[in-house]
């Protein structure tokens, strides 16, 4: 990988930014400039690379659904997080609910769809919701490598005030017995992972660990056991980028994950982290210059996995 390559990937991706607009339905982010784009690659010895909008802090979103799954199997056993979440994509958009009051099997379909990723946060333990938001983010901290790493409150109380599909799925799960406890306080546990702000160089620190099997390239730390990382990334492939990660899979060939902040990493086994980012969206809610830019280093660098 060199800087040409992923130069000539970001003017490739910015060919794409119009096609899509920013999340509206999450009012504070509807007002991002759809016209930012950034990427970052941090290879398996920490070295990185950069092109355009790399220091634009955005939300992560969807993309802490990994970062709550990591936590709850480091904190419960397997069996205890999976009797309240499957394994199978749905193929529906991530906060559809028609799959969730099945007669014999309401658990959600998969831990990267917001039931599911709202399931597994509430197995994340704690002595208050203080002490579960302080593990959460120290652990997202240590995964980015920056001691810095917050929530943005705008965004979190933009999300809080208005999240009233989420609040269904909740009260949903908890009426069929997949929740115990304060749906309110795992909501907001939730919303507060969804609103962790990072840039690109962040998450292309995550996502290098992801792809260095739990192994951080610029510490040598291990960070995720190599179970867990078989596991998300198996998820990654299969459901990382909602009802888009059949083609993706078919056409990219990355395990990756997206999220409605308008970024994506993918972790291609082995060789790189990555994180793209451009608030602009598509009709799914991936990024559609950020898509591009993955394809773009996909087809370039033979990155396919299959
Ligand atoms: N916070 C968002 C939500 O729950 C995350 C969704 C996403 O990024 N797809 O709706």
């Amino acid at each position: 990988m060199d800087q040409q390559l992923i130069q000539s990937a970001l003017s490739y991706g910015r060919r794409f930014v119009r096609y899509g607009k920013p999340a509206s339905y999450i009012p504070e982010l509807a007002s991002k400039d759809p016209s930012k784009l950034g990427v970052a690659v941090c290879d398996m010895e920490g070295n990185l690379l950069t092109a355009g909008d790399t220091e634009e802090k955005f939300t992560m979103q969807s993309i802490s659904k990994l970062i709550a799954l990591i936590i709850a199997l480091e904190q419960n056993s397997y069996d205890d997080v999976f009797t309240k979440v499957g394994l199978e994509p749905t193929g529906d958009s991530f906060s559809s609910t028609v799959r969730l009051d099945h007669l014999t099997n309401n658990k959600p379909f998969n831990p990267m769809i917001n039931a599911g990723a709202i399931a597994v946060t509430s197995t994340i333990r704690g002595a208050s919701l203080e002490e579960r938001r302080d593990v959460c983010l120290a652990f997202a901290r240590k995964l980015m490598g920056n001691s810095g790493l917050d929530v943005d409150y705008e965004v979190f109380l933009s999300e809080a005030r208005t999240g009233y599909k989420n609040r269904a799925i909740i009260y949903l799960m908890r009426s069929n017995g997949i929740i115990e406890g304060s749906c309110e306080e795992h909501l907001e546990l939730y919303f507060l992972l969804c609103s962790l702000a990072c840039t690109c160089r962040d998450l292309s620190m995550f996502a290098a660990t992801l792809a260095n099997d739990g192994i951080s390239p610029s510490t040598g730390e291990r960070l995720i056991p190599l179970r867990t990382v078989k596991l998300v990334r198996s998820l990654m492939v299969t459901c990382g980028m909602y009802d888009y990660s059949g083609e993706f899979a078919a056409t990219v060939g990355m395990p990756s994950k997206s999220g409605v902040g308008g970024g994506i990493i993918s972790c291609p086994i082995g060789r790189y982290g990555i994180c793209v980012y451009g608030p602009a969206l598509d009709e799914k809610g991936n990024s559609t210059g950020g898509l591009k830019m993955l394809e773009y280093l996909s087809e370039n660098m033979d990155l396919n996995m299959f």
